[in-house]
């Protein structure tokens, strides 16, 4: 028998059908550099297209292969490893548990500076090599030749995978308009998306940017860019990438411990233990705002780093403000990175590379910060463990719990949850391992009062306003106290609503099924799901009278009839509208601080994580409107909400006080808010899940079929659905969720559950299987599951 050497590796790109492992050829010069983890390129299928693949192991070479035709990897793609086995065994349980392949799991721990693309190049017979593009666009005789000249042996079609960071180039845009015909543009209604109105703005100010950073600052997508180009609006280029290194500034530690509470003696103390012995265990500190346990994940993990390991601290998307990383910073200096979203892709490449090589030893970042590619991992620290940012929204759709516990079991680190307002699902797995550590006073001041408003009794005096005549009396005390104000509305715009007082009728987007939102400062109905834009009009679509009235309020009316009721005072106004690019989020938050500005109003954006000893009062204008998210778990956001937006107020030696205006004034939850009592909340709202079946008490999955035609997402629901109906789970017939169709594709839904979450999970997967086989390419299909993460 020959020597041969077989590897077993998988595919990058690739669908869940071809998602298995593969066995290749290693050449002999490869095999002593291959290690688990490194990318190699391999021929695959009857053409051999060239195709990325993770190497896994080496195998052993087994008489079964003789008989098969077996070919070798052609190119090994890194020199050092990308992951190591226990993210691959990571990998795995993401792919098993949220329904995706191999590599979209590892792409989600993998940076995009790191991805390979594999581009197709021309070899000439002088050995020069031409893009294959490039070389089509210069060849007369098109395909036809370049194809006659491969038979002819003339040239020869090679494929190479490039490195998305290794390129000397990246594709950026400009403007190839003039940027005084923007507002001529919108003023013609030629625009009719928000994000393309801010791209061309954008591009005004900045005259070009990179389409990495337009994704990554700013959240806009490839597709509208295109969008643009296509319009003649703006072009793309390709722009020399900068290549210096970002220099690491010099950061000595300056801040120490403080004499820690009992509170916080207790929880260290426990959790101490687990540390000092190296073995996993996970705990839920359910501790009020304020009581300090920022200071204990501070201290977990100095104490971890004592013992030569390290520790991966993750805060909600708007939690990490300047305020938290100066926190870790003063505390640890250079012995740390920050890893978020709005990074740059060199950014965030240099992290992580800083710290595969082990230069640091501590991570401070929002979700994906949790693959970190730390090799001696001790503790995972998960702050506001509630927020709805740790639900990956694009696929795979991974809750970050599971995957931290699952990453804590795997090297043997400690994982600790934090919160105020924790999930019912966590508390109650805690709970029954007896792992839930409470702190329930405040280190510093102390929680504020809370009362509230009964709307009705305002409206019924015809008072008008968004204001009640006591948050309008508390707010001219501040004010004359030379004290700060925040306040707080879930939705941006002026009006939510254009209704038809006639015939009921609401003004809908086009693309999607949601209401438009007026923006007085543009002018415009925007749609928040896609920015759709249209003009204002008075006269209803469909009696076509002149009948439409506006209604409920966002940020920007509350600003405005702020000015008009405190014309001295000055206001400062978050959300989405006045925030964007790298740093004007920080700035705002600077001006309020420095400059003491009176009132500062915003959406949730600023419910978290601030820490202003001058705020003493904060008003909560729409309590009833919150709740968003999924459906079971609405009354729990709201209770989160309210929680965090008061625990803003008296964070230092003045008293401070909470008002939530609300109209549904009995509801149970709004009472538990009141009384800041989590304990009443979460028995009422456990009853209430027990009632109505739903988790801690079930698991459940939300299969999503969409599509632009309607029949068609209908008819795969209904093929998925007889699946779905013989097995032993409780299966809804499918349905339309509450918004049906999004960005002008219809939605359909099946909703399961079941007692047991591995029948689930094996009864999901064979009908996930099988769909993805069946499934034509206009319709998706996506899987939300609900499972006890711990
Ligand atoms: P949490 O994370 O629970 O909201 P923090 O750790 O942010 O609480 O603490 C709230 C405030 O109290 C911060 O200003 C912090 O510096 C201060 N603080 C925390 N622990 C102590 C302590 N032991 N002694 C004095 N001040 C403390
Ligand atoms: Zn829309």
């Amino acid at each position: 028998m020959e020597n041969k050497i077989v590897a077993a590796v998988i595919l990058d790109n690739t669908t869940r059908s071809y998602d298995k492992v593969y066995n290749y050829l290693v050449p002999e010069s490869m095999a002593c550099y291959l290690e688990t983890g490194m990318r190699v390129m391999v021929p695959f299928g009857s053409g051999d297209t060239a195709k990325v693949a993770y190497f896994l192991d080496f195998i052993a070479y087994d008489k079964k292969f003789d008989k098969i035709k077996m070919k070798y990897i052609s190119e090994l793609l890194d020199d050092e490893a990308l992951v190591s086995k226990s993210m691959f065994r990571l990998a795995r349980d993401i792919r098993d548990e949220y329904f995706c392949t191999y590599g979209q799991a590892l792409n989600a721990m993998v940076p995009l500076g790191l991805r390979i693309s594999v581009e197709k190049l021309v070899l000439l017979e002088d050995g020069k090599l031409i893009p294959f593009q490039a070389y089509l666009q210069s060849a007369p005789g098109g395909i036809k030749q370049i194809n006659e000249e491969i038979k002819e042996n003339r040239i020869k079609i090679v494929e190479q995978g490039i490195r998305n960071m290794k390129n000397k180039f990246e594709k950026a845009v400009r403007l190839l308009i003039l940027p005084s015909e923007i507002n001529e543009l919108i003023f013609k209604d030629r625009i009719k998306n928000e994000k393309h109105i801010r791209v061309l703005e954008l591009l005004a100010e900045y005259e070009d940017i990179t389409i990495n950073d337009f994704a990554s600052y700013e959240n806009i997508s490839r597709n509208v860019l295109s969008t643009l180009e296509k319009k003649g609006y703006i072009e793309s280029f390709l722009k020399p990438r900068k290549q210096d290194e970002q220099n690491v500034p010099d950061i000595a530690p300056t801040s120490t411990e403080k004499h820690f509470t009992d509170d916080q003696k207790y929880v260290i103390d426990r959790i101490s233990m687990p540390i000092q012995e190296g073995k996993y265990d996970k705990f839920l500190i359910h501790g009020i705002t304020g009581s300090g346990k920022t200071e204990v994940y501070m201290k977990l993990v100095s104490e971890v780093l004592a013992k030569g390991k390290s520790s991966i601290v993750l805060v909600p998307e708007i939690g990490l403000t300047p305020l938290m990383v100066n926190r870790f910073t003063q505390r640890f200096g250079n012995n740390l990175v920050v890893m978020h979203s709005r990074l740059s892709m060199k950014e965030r490449y240099s992290a992580w590379m800083r710290i595969k090589r082990g230069e640091v030893a501590i991570a401070l970042g929002t979700r994906s910060c949790i693959f970190a590619p730390f090799s001696n991992l001790g503790l995972i620290v998960i702050d506001e463990e509630h927020d709805g940012s740790y639900i990956s929204e694009c696929t795979p759709k991974y809750h970050t719990n599971f995957v931290a516990d699952r990453r804590a079991k795997e090297d043997g680190a400690i994982l600790v949850l934090g919160s105020a307002t924790p999930k019912v699902t966590t508390y109650d797995a805690m709970d029954k391992q007896g792992r839930v550590l409470t702190m329930s006073n405040r280190a510093l001041g102390k929680l504020p009062d809370v009362s509230l408003v009964d709307m009705r009794d305002d409206t019924i005096n015809g008072h008008m306003s968004v204001f009640s005549n006591t948050l309008i009396k508390e707010i001219e005390k501040n004010i004359a106290n030379g004290e700060q104000t925040v306040l707080f509305l879930n939705r941006r715009g002026y009006s939510s609503m254009q209704l038809c007082t006639k015939c009921r009728t609401v003004v809908k987007c086009e693309h999607c099924d949601v209401p438009m939102t007026y923006h007085k400062g543009k002018d415009f109905l925007v749609c928040h799901y896609c920015g759709h834009i249209q003009r204002k009009s008075g006269i209803c679509p469909v009696c076509k009278e002149e009948t439409m009235m506006e209604c409920g309020a966002g940020t920007e009316k509350v600003e405005a009839e702020l000015h008009e009721l405190f014309p001295e005072a000055s206001v400062l106004r978050m959300d989405l509208d006045t925030t964007g690019m790298k740093n004007s989020h920080r700035d705002l938050l600077e001006k309020f601080e420095n400059e003491k500005v009176d009132i500062l109003i915003g959406t949730q954006m600023i419910a978290k994580g601030h820490d202003y000893p001058l705020v003493t009062l904060v008003g909560i204008l729409n309590a009833d409107a919150l709740g968003s998210g999924l459906f079971y778990e609405s009354s729990e956001n709201a209770y989160q909400l309210i929680t965090q937006a008061s625990g803003r107020a008296g964070r230092s030696d003045l008293k401070g006080r909470a008002i939530i205006q609300a109209y549904n004034v009995d509801s149970p939850l709004i009472e538990n808010a009141i009384k800041q009592d989590y304990q009443s909340f979460y028995s009422t709202e456990m009853r209430i899940r027990k009632i109505l079946d739903f988790p801690p008490y079930t698991s459940m999955a939300i299969i999503m079929f969409t599509s632009m035609q309607q029949h068609l997402a209908d008819e795969n629901a209904a093929v998925c659905y007889n699946i779905l109906h013989n097995t032993g789970m409780t299966v809804f017939a499918p349905s339309r969720p509450q918004i049906s169709k999004l960005n002008d594709k219809f939605r359909t839904r099946i909703i399961v559950k079941c007692k047991d979450p591995k029948e689930m999970k094996d009864d999901l997967t064979k009908a996930y299987l099988y769909m993805a086989k069946k499934l034509p390419k206009t319709v998706t299909m996506g899987i939300d599951v609900y499972c006890n993460e711990f």
